[in-house]
C-alpha cells in the first residue's frame, strides 16, 4: 500500500450497496454509471426533467468516451436508473452523493445554491440512516452548514445520517477512464463507520484510500487544482521566455518530465487553463484564504498569469496580422476548454474569440464536439462544418483545442484553402519546422 494510505475495510465486500446520486453532471453521472459496473445498485437524480428523461432513452447529456456503453450497460442490466423524484430516488440508498454544481460567484467564492438546495430538500426524505458523501468541490464550513440544516429541521447526526467529504478528481475528456483507474480515494470523515462503508464502496478499484478528516480532505481537492494550475502557468512562463531565447518549450517539458521530482503531467504550454474546475476552484480558494485573513499572493499570480497568456495569442496573432484586426478573418479550431469533451464552460477559445472580436476581426469557427454549446455562448461567428471551411480565405489559422481531429489535417489542403499561410499554434499540435518547410509562417508557444 502506498504512501499516507489506509484501509479500514478488511472482510469481503458486500455484493451490492444501494446508492443514490443528486445531481447527474459531468460527475454524478460518470460516478453513478462507474458503481453500477462495479455492481451496485445506482439511481442518479436531477432537477432537470429533460437530462433525466433523455437518459432514460439513453441520450447522454454531454460528449464523454465511452460513457454511452456503460449506462446503456448497466440501465439494461437494472442496476442504474434515472429519476427527478429525490423520495423515491433515495429512499433505498444507503449512501447519498452529492454531485451538484459549485460555480463561482461574481466575486471568486463558491455558489453553493445548488448544495444548499439539495440539504433543504434532503429532511423531508430521508426515511433510514444514510451516510452523506459531498462529492462536489466544496469550501471549508460547508459540511457544517449542511449538518446545521438538517439537524435544525429534526434530524440527528449518527442516528439519522453521517456526512463526509469524497472529492471528485476525475477529468473531463477522459472520465470513465478516470473513474476505472483512480490515482486514490480520498475519504474525508470523521467516523469510523462511515470510512468503512466507503472503504467498501471504493475497495474493488483497488487504488489507494486515504482517510483524513474533512476538512483536509477539502483541501487535498483545492490544493490538487491549484497545484495542476501552477504548473500549466508555470510552463507557459517558461515557453514565453523560450519564444524570446529560440528554446523548444515542448522540448524543456520532456527534459523536465524524466525528473521524478517534477513528473511530466500538466507540462503542455498552450493558452492557459480553462474549463469549469481550475480556474472557479482556484478562485474558491482564494477567497476562503481571504475570509481567514490570508492574502494568497502565490495563487492569484497563477490566474494572473493565466490572463497574461490569453493577451499574449492575441498579441502573436497581431504580430503576423499587423497592429490592427478590423476585418480580418480568423478561423478558429477548437471552442472546447480541451479535446474529447463537448463543455465550453470558462473554455479560453470563447475568451479568446470574444477578444479578437472586440479588436473587429471576423470569425469562422470550427470544434468537432463543442458547436451547438458554442453557439448559445457567441455571436457573430460563422461557424464551419469542417476545419477545412473555417481556413477557406481566412488571413490567419488559429488553433485553440488540441483535438486530434486537427492533428491529423490535410496540411497541403489547407495551404491551398488559407488567404495567407499564417498558423497560430495555441496548443502547440504541429511540428513547427514540418510547417515552415511547408511555406507556413508558424508560431506555436514557446517553439
Ligand atoms: P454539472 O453542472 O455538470 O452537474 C451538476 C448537476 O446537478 C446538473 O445536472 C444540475 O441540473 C444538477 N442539480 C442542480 N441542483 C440540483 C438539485 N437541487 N437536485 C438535483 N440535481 C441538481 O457539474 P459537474 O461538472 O458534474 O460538477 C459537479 C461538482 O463536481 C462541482 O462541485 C465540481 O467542481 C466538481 N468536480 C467537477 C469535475 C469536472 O471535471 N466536471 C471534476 C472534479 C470535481
Amino acid at each position: 500500500m502506498e504512501r499516507g494510505s489506509r484501509r479500514l475495510f478488511r472482510g469481503p465486500k458486500r455484493e451490492q450497496m444501494n446508492i443514490a446520486i443528486i445531481g447527474t453532471g459531468y460527475v454524478g453521472l460518470v460516478t453513478g454509471a462507474g458503481l453500477a459496473q462495479l455492481g451496485n445498485r445506482v439511481v442518479c437524480l436531477d432537477v432537470d426533467d429533460e437530462k433525466i428523461n433523455g437518459l432514460k432513452e439513453g441520450r447522454m447529456p454531454f460528449f464523454e468516451q465511452g460513457l454511452t456503453q456503460l449506462v446503456a450497460k448497466n440501465q439494461r442490466e437494472k442496476r442504474l436508473s434515472f429519476t427527478t423524484n429525490i423520495a423515491e430516488g433515495t429512499a433505498p440508498s444507503e449512501i447519498i452523493f452529492i454531485a451538484v454544481g459549485t460555480p463561482s460567484k461574481k466575486d471568486g467564492q463558491a455558489d453553493l445554491t445548488q448544495v444548499i438546495d439539495v440539504a433543504r430538500a434532503l429532511p423531508k426524505v430521508l426515511n433510514t440512516y444514510k451516510i452523506i458523501a459531498i462529492k462536489s468541490t466544496v469550501p471549508i464550513g460547508t459540511l457544517e452548514l449542511i449538518t446545521q440544516m438538517l439537524t435544525k429541521a429534526g434530524l440527528k447526526e449518527s442516528t439519522d445520517f453521517d456526512i463526509a467529504f469524497a472529492p471528485e478528481f476525475l477529468r473531463e475528456g477522459d472520465a470513465v477512464y478516470d473513474f476505472f483507474h483512480p490515482t486514490r480515494i480520498v475519504i474525508g470523515s470523521s467516523n469510523s463507520r462511515v470510512m468503512q462503508t466507503l472503504d467498501e464502496l471504493f475497495l474493488p478499484l483497488n487504488a489507494p484510500i486515504i482517510h483524513t478528516t474533512p476538512i483536509t480532505a477539502q483541501m487535498i481537492k483545492y490544493a490538487a487544482n491549484a497545484f495542476l494550475a501552477s504548473r500549466i502557468s508555470f510552463i507557459n512562463e517558461i515557453a514565453n521566455i523560450c519564444d524570446k531565447v529560440g528554446a523548444d518549450v515542448a522540448e524543456v517539458a520532456n527534459g523536465l518530465g524524466y525528473d521524478k521530482r517534477l513528473g511530466e503531467g500538466y507540462l503542455s504550454a498552450g493558452i492557459g487553463f480553462g474549463g469549469p474546475c481550475l480556474i472557479k476552484d482556484l478562485n474558491a480558494l482564494i477567497k476562503m484564504s481571504e475570509q481567514q485573513g490570508y492574502e494568497a499572493q502565490y495563487l492569484k499570480a497563477i490566474i494572473d498569469k493565466n490572463n497574461h497568456q490569453i493577451r499574449q495569442i492575441v498579441f502573436k496573432i497581431k504580430e503576423v496580422l499587423g497592429s490592427t484586426l478590423y476585418d480580418k478573418v480568423i478561423g478558429v479550431l477548437g471552442l472546447t476548454f480541451k479535446a474529447n469533451t463537448n463543455d465550453v464552460r470558462t473554455s479560453l477559445a470563447i475568451k479568446i474569440i470574444r477578444l479578437l472580436q472586440n479588436e473587429g476581426a471576423m470569425i469562422k469557427a470550427y470544434d468537432p464536439k463543442g458547436m451547438k454549446e458554442s453557439k448559445e455562448l457567441l455571436s457573430r461567428v460563422k461557424f464551419c462544418k469542417d476545419p477545412y471551411q473555417a481556413a477557406e480565405d481566412a488571413d490567419v489559422l488559429l488553433i485553440l483545442t488540441a483535438w486530434e481531429e486537427f492533428k491529423e489535417l490535410d496540411l497541403n489542403k489547407i495551404k491551398k484553402l488559407l488567404g495567407k499561410l499564417f498558423i497560430i499554434d495555441g496548443v502547440n499540435i504541429f511540428n513547427p519546422e514540418k510547417l515552415r518547410r511547408m511555406g507556413f509562417t508558424y508560431q506555436g508557444v514557446g517553439r
